[in-house]
């Protein structure tokens, strides 16, 4: 699972939505806990980069300058990088081949945002799954700081059986 609050989101929504129709990238600071499928994973920042893919209409790097001073800077707050984001034009919220072949970290959140005619419409979280086969694992992308609102009476209309 992925926590982000929804400020942070904010950003990368918007940030997909100003690159369009190229991607934007950049990369998520935070803590993660435990390991495998229960490995919880809560984004506390996000660090646009530049784009210096060559296409940067089908494809995304990050600049390796920023990863650099990430680690140094977050060494000191006991956060480190955690994950990364990404747009897709015109595209799905979920890794393409190209970033299958990419990935090569098997300990970060990969944040992919679909936006369609410049308008987010979808962001979505998935891990890198390494076993016999390495694939993309969807996992629940979750806003930290949003709250169910307070429960009320059950109605008829709700299907409960009052009998
Ligand atoms: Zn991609």
């Amino acid at each position: 699972m992925i926590r982000i609050a929804a400020t942070e989101l904010a950003q990368v929504v918007a940030a997909a939505e100003a690159a369009y129709p190229q991607e934007c990238c950049g990369l998520l600071s935070g803590r993660s806990q435990g390991a495998g499928a229960a490995r919880e994973i809560t984004v506390t920042a996000v660090y646009p980069s530049p784009n210096l893919a060559p296409e940067p209409r089908r494809n995304f790097e990050i600049d390796p300058a920023l990863r650099l001073r990430l680690q140094r800077e977050l060494r000191d707050r006991g956060d480190h990088v955690v994950g990364l984001y990404h747009s897709h034009p015109d595209g799905r919220a979920q890794p393409s081949p190209t970033d299958l072949d990419r990935a090569w970290e098997t300990d970060l959140a990969w944040l992919i945002t679909a936006v369609h005619g410049g308008s987010a419409i979808l962001t979505a979280a998935h891990v890198l799954d390494v076993a016999a086969q390495v694939t993309f694992r969807h996992v629940p992308l979750v806003t930290a700081d949003w709250q169910a609102p307070a429960s009320r009476a059950a109605r008829p209309e709700d299907g409960v059986s009052f009998d």
